[in-house]
């Protein structure tokens, strides 16, 4: 099965991305339409389709970057109050781009986020603004 994602584009650079971090194996970024503000994304640099095709090694790995970019969250100008950890595998799921990907939600109280959540369309300024704090928030942790 064709493995292409637009996840790809992004690991190589050909779209766009706010990201926040990155090392050799691991790829963070702004999510496109936010469930709520600072929501972020991470994904294995390597594609796989399904969490039975990702690497369990680049699995912990995925985690352990969401783990620190959730006190990150907490310590950047998002100032959340909690952070939900989603991964959608399978359609059943919801997954809708085929590229293991895990979410890293902030909370705040009655901020209206559920698994019926309704995504939102910031500017790519506001993204872009956020991932700098996020970022420099990540680098002093
Ligand atoms: P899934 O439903 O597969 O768990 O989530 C896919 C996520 O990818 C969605 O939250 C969607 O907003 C995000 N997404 C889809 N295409 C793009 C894109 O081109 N750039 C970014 N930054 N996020 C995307």
């Amino acid at each position: 099965m064709n493995p292409y994602t637009i996840f790809a584009d992004i690991v190589a650079g050909r779209a766009p991305a706010s990201r926040v971090y990155e090392d050799d194996d691991v790829l963070a970024f702004m999510d496109i339409r936010p469930f709520t503000p600072g929501h972020l994304l991470v994904i294995p640099k390597i594609p796989a389709r399904s969490l039975a095709e990702l690497d369990p090694a680049l699995g912990a790995k995925l985690f352990t970057v969401g783990q620190r970019l959730a006190a990150a969250l907490r310590d950047s100008e998002v100032a959340c109050d909690g952070v939900n950890l989603f991964l959608a595998d399978g359609i059943a799921a919801g997954q809708e781009v085929f590229h293991v990907h895990l979410h890293v939600i902030p909370r705040t109280a009655g901020d209206g986020f559920g698994l019926r959540g309704r995504p939102t369309s910031p500017p790519r300024a506001d993204l872009d603004y956020l991932a700098n704090s996020i970022r420099a928030a990540l680098n002093h942790g």
